[in-house]
């Protein structure tokens, strides 16, 4: 049998087959009439995603552009914390030194939950500080903050508030206007169960009137802004992945974001549940919260590339190594968008024959059941 591949990565993640269909239909025009009714339905699906009445600028790109969309519209000349505590905290920290704010970083160790009160006591502690930089579900580690909370303390120190969403959106709850966020940052290939191409920045009006002349011409956010209001692309978008990305969130939206967000709690619950009957110790929080990407410390004596190495040449599967200095330390499985139960307990599977083939001590079939039964008997109150 030709090799079957089997993608468990906090992305790019699964396609669902309907969103695959629609990427190959014919190529649109980006200025034809038919592309403009889809163009439409897409930016209204993204808001409701958001759920925000404020516009979702859409950019041909990854997520990164989206993050440094923020960057480059707001950044110079401004005072800024990001609070970091993984490889994409360090990202914002790096992307606004390219752009010319000042930045403070309130640090974390990598695999630690931001606190608000933290970051209040920080931004009382320096006086004026225009905008906050958080990271909802940092991939890195398997964190999931609460932006709400990390929101509030921003905005009663009177920061704009942008947030790094892009594994989160879609997956675990965010709400843009209730919170009070400025700058929401995502990209396509995540719980949007899009591939990889588009990256989207929603900002408030707020953010929008505190834009200054955009370093970049293709990231302006008014540039964006004002053609989108006409349904008119500034530059041509990736046609094919607009028509698949209406697919795929008129699926997102027609489950249900509640029911979505509940999936994600339960498949969170399986996966942890999994890998700790197998005798393995979590890396990432064991919380409800944490229900984008699952982080596994690998067993003493065994590193987690030979984990990865030998499960892609194996089974063809893919699942992620630790980032920076948890290489080799720490294992990924991502269960954001299209995913259930036999997912995780398939992954869950595989890690244990590759992990007893490495030598560990690991009880076999204990990882499935335990998964299953946190997935079925413990639903989201
Ligand atoms: N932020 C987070 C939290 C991410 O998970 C990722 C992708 N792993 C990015 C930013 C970067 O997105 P992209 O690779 O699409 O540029």
């Amino acid at each position: 049998m030709p090799e079957k591949r089997y993608l468990f990565t906090p992305g790019p993640t699964p396609v669902p087959p309907q969103v695959l269909a629609a990427l190959a239909e014919p190529v649109l025009h980006h200025r034809g009439s038919d592309f403009r009714p889809l163009y439409e339905r897409c930016l209204a699906q993204l808001q409701e995603v958001h759920r925000t009445r404020a516009d979702v600028l859409m950019f041909t790109a990854s997520g990164t552009a989206a993050m440094e969309s923020v960057a480059a519209n707001l950044a110079e000349g401004s005072r800024a914390v990001v609070v970091s505590a993984g490889s994409f905290g360090e990202r914002w920290e790096a992307i606004l030194a390219v752009h010319g704010a000042e930045v403070d970083a309130l640090r974390y160790e990598w695999g630690e939950t931001p606190r608000a009160e933290d970051l209040a006591a920080r931004l009382a502690e320096r006086g004026g500080t225009d905008l906050v930089f958080l990271t909802q579900s940092e991939t890195s580690t398997g964190v999931v903050a609460d932006v709400q909370a990390l929101s509030a303390a921003a905005k009663s120190a009177g920061a704009l508030v942008a947030v790094d969403a892009v594994s989160s959106l879609g997956a675990v709850p965010l709400e843009m206007d209730v919170w009070g966020l400025d700058a929401v940052a995502s990209g396509s290939q995540k719980a949007l169960m899009t591939p990889p191409g588009l990256a989207f920045c929603a900002v408030s009006e707020q953010a929008l009137a505190a834009a200054k002349p955009s370093r970049s011409f293709y990231l302006d956010w008014k540039r964006t802004q004002k053609a989108q209001a006409q349904l008119d692309a500034p530059f041509t978008p990736a046609t094919s992945l607009v028509v698949a990305l209406n697919v795929a969130l008129t699926m997102l939206l027609d489950e249900g974001l509640e029911a979505v967000f509940d999936r994600h709690v339960r498949l969170g619950r399986a996966c942890r549940a999994g890998a700790k009957a197998m005798g393995l110790e979590l890396f990432s929080p064991d919380e409800d919260r944490s229900a984008v990407v699952t982080a596994i410390r690998a067993p003493s004596g065994i590193d987690s590339s030979d984990v990865i190495s030998s499960l892609r040449k194996r089974f063809g599967m893919t699942m992620a190594n630790g980032q920076g200095h948890l290489k080799g330390k720490i294992f990924r499985i991502g269960h954001i968008g299209w995913f259930d139960v036999f997912d995780i307990t398939t992954a869950l599977a595989a890690v244990e024959i590759v992990l007893a083939d490495l030598g560990a001590d690991i009880e076999r079939g204990a990882a499935v059941s335990a998964a299953l039964d946190a997935f079925e008997s413990t639903r989201v109150a």
